[in-house]
């Protein structure tokens, strides 16, 4: 079984495919395991900074997720952030809501799930052939592999761009669906600061929401004990219309809006761009399948409600449905 992906959705899937007995191979073409939910670590001389510098926290409302992560909570690897998030304007957002985040940082939650698993990283998937029973992946690298199923969690706009490659047809109503969800890019920049940031209690705020969405103190968030981590997130407008942007300059004028929330001298900084951090809207559905032209499934944050609880019950799904 080839799983193409190892954000949460795929290696979600994965652990329950593996754990029942099942040769999963995990594909992902990216240096590090967990795609979205992604932390980095920030330097400056002996100075060492961590950021989250994707998904920011998450939630666990349905019941089949909330297992698992009460499960993530006894062995340590995830631990609850905050009961509700403040915004700029002094509202509270999920007031009351447990907000959890990985532990030592959102990364270490991937790592956790993937360290049982066959995850090959820097495998960047180009195309699927069904030939002869059996799919065959074919990567950049030009190492190809085989499998009798195959779960593709990338966000939709790359497994479509796959599925052209690999010159496959969907029918059309499927293709529709597909298609039809659209992804908003987001700027996310990592600082390193000389002081303490000014963000206030529990190292979280929500912003206007443009040109900033989004900052956070690592300190506070308790994933960066030595030095001081800051993550600042852009809008959905202001990410569309800066992508051409030299990074240079991105980098300044989300230093500059997030300014009033710093209140030191940054002494790195690092910017990533996500070109499909959340789905605008989600599909009523866990996930897709069908056999074009052999058995597959397509899942990920884009299905479930999306986000971080979505991608991991879509992945959950999917391995139910497989192992029937
Ligand atoms: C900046 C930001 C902030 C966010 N904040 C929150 C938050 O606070 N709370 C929350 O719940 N959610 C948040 N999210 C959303 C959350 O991170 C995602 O919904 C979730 O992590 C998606 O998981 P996934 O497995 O579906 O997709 P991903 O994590 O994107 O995993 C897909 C994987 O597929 C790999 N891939 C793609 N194409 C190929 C290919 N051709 N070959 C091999 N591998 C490939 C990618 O490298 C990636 O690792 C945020 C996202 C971003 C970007």
């Amino acid at each position: 079984m080839i799983v193409v992906g190892g954000g949460l959705c795929g290696l979600m899937a994965a652990v329950v495919l593996q754990r029942q007995g099942l040769g999963v191979t995990v594909l992902d073409k990216g240096k590090g395991i967990g795609g979205r939910l992604a932390s980095r670590r920030l330097r400056h001389g002996d100075i060492l900074g961590c950021c989250d510098f994707g998904a920011q926290y998450f939630k666990a409302q349905h019941p089949l997720f909330l297992a698992w992560v009460e499960d993530w909570l006894k062995t340590g690897v995830v631990k609850v952030w905050a009961e509700g998030m403040g915004t700029e304007t002094g509202a509270i957002r999920s007031e009351g809501v447990k907000l959890y985040r990985g532990e030592p940082s959102n990364r270490s939650l991937a790592q956790y799930l993937a360290q049982d698993l066959k995850v090959i990283n820097q495998e960047r998937v180009n195309s699927f052939h069904w030939q002869d029973g059996i799919w065959q992946v074919r990567c950049d690298s030009g190492q190809f592999y085989v499998g009798d199923r195959l779960i593709v969690t990338a966000p939709l706009p790359q497994t479509l761009e796959l599925l052209t490659t690999s010159n496959i047809n969907l029918p059309a109503d499927i293709q529709q669906t597909l298609t039809g969800v659209v992804y908003d890019p987001c700027f996310s920049l990592s600082l390193l600061l000389e002081q303490p940031s000014l963000v206030p209690d529990p190292g979280g705020l929500w912003l206007s929401g443009e040109p900033l969405a989004w900052i956070a103190c690592s300190t506070k968030k308790g994933i960066s004990p030595q030095g001081y981590g800051v993550t600042v997130q852009a809008g959905p407008e202001f990410s569309r219309h800066h992508l051409k942007t030299d990074a240079e300059q991105v980098i300044q004028l989300m230093t500059e809006a997030a300014h009033p929330w710093l209140g030191s001298k940054v002494l790195n900084s690092h910017l990533h761009l996500w070109r499909y951090s959340h789905p605008q809207n989600s599909l009523d559905q866990p996930f897709l399948f069908g056999d074009f032209p052999g058995p597959v499934y397509f899942g990920g944050d884009a299905f479930c409600g999306g986000k971080v609880e979505g991608a991991a019950l879509s992945g959950l799904a999917i391995a139910e449905h497989l192992l029937g």
